[in-house]
């Protein structure tokens, strides 16, 4: 005799194709039990809230993009593919606003309760099936959140921001500086000769004018 047929869940008339509830739960009828069976499977379903880091994240209710392969093994089911997801966030330099995305290959191996693999890992340490259904949303939000940038860059080169009054670099002259009017500095900066007011003064070379250099 072949292993108990799977337990009849509660009696939702005929389920059929009913969509499910939940986007990121899986039903595994369709794949079955027999070792080797594949199932490919290529969805996009909604984030749920709070895939993020401080800078950067995926936005509540945005596409994700699921591209996965589903292989029946022994001990459970082998998840295999990659998934990809927008982000938005700030630049860790100037703050300018960052839109990205993000895409992360996966392989994870889904344990049927009972199993012996389930029975010989820790308990945090493995993902379950559970009953007919895989919840792919953990495994999504695990990895996508693990490889978010801590400090998301606008671009590679990005210049931040001037320390002086805050403006982003980027958008500035090359040239830009600021006049040295901490009194603190002045007082130095005259005993060495130099003007704390005049603007050429931070420059020793003045003898190119700045002018020709603007467009
Ligand atoms: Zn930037
Ligand atoms: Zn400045």
């Amino acid at each position: 005799m072949p292993a108990a047929p799977a337990p009849r869940r509660d009696a939702a008339p005929s389920p059929g194709r009913r969509p499910s509830a939940n986007p990121w739960k899986i039903d595994l009828r369709e794949l079955g039990r027999r070792a080797g069976a594949l199932q490919e499977l290529d969805r996009t379903v909604p984030a749920p809230e709070g895939w993020k880091v401080e800078l950067i994240g995926v936005p509540t209710g945005a596409d994700v993009h699921l591209r996965l392969r589903l292989e029946s093994v022994m001990e459970g089911v082998l998840v295999t593919g990659e998934i990809e997801a927008p982000l938005v966030g700030s630049c860790a330099r100037c703050l300018e606003p960052i839109e990205d995305s993000i895409t992360v290959d996966v392989q994870e191996l889904f344990a049927y309760e009972g199993s012996t693999t389930e029975a010989t890992s820790e308990e945090d340490e493995v993902r379950l099936v559970e009953g007919d259904f895989l919840d792919l949303e953990p495994l999504a939000r695990d990895t996508i959140v693990l490889s978010l940038p801590l400090s998301p860059v606008c671009s590679e080169d990005c210049s931040g921001l001037c320390v002086d009054c805050g403006l982003r670099l980027d958008d500035l002259p090359e040239d830009h500086t600021h006049e040295i009017t901490d009194p603190r500095w002045a007082g130095l900066a005259q005993r060495f000769g130099i003007s704390a007011t005049d603007p050429d003064a931070s420059s020793p070379d003045t003898s190119g004018d700045d002018t020709t250099k603007e467009n």
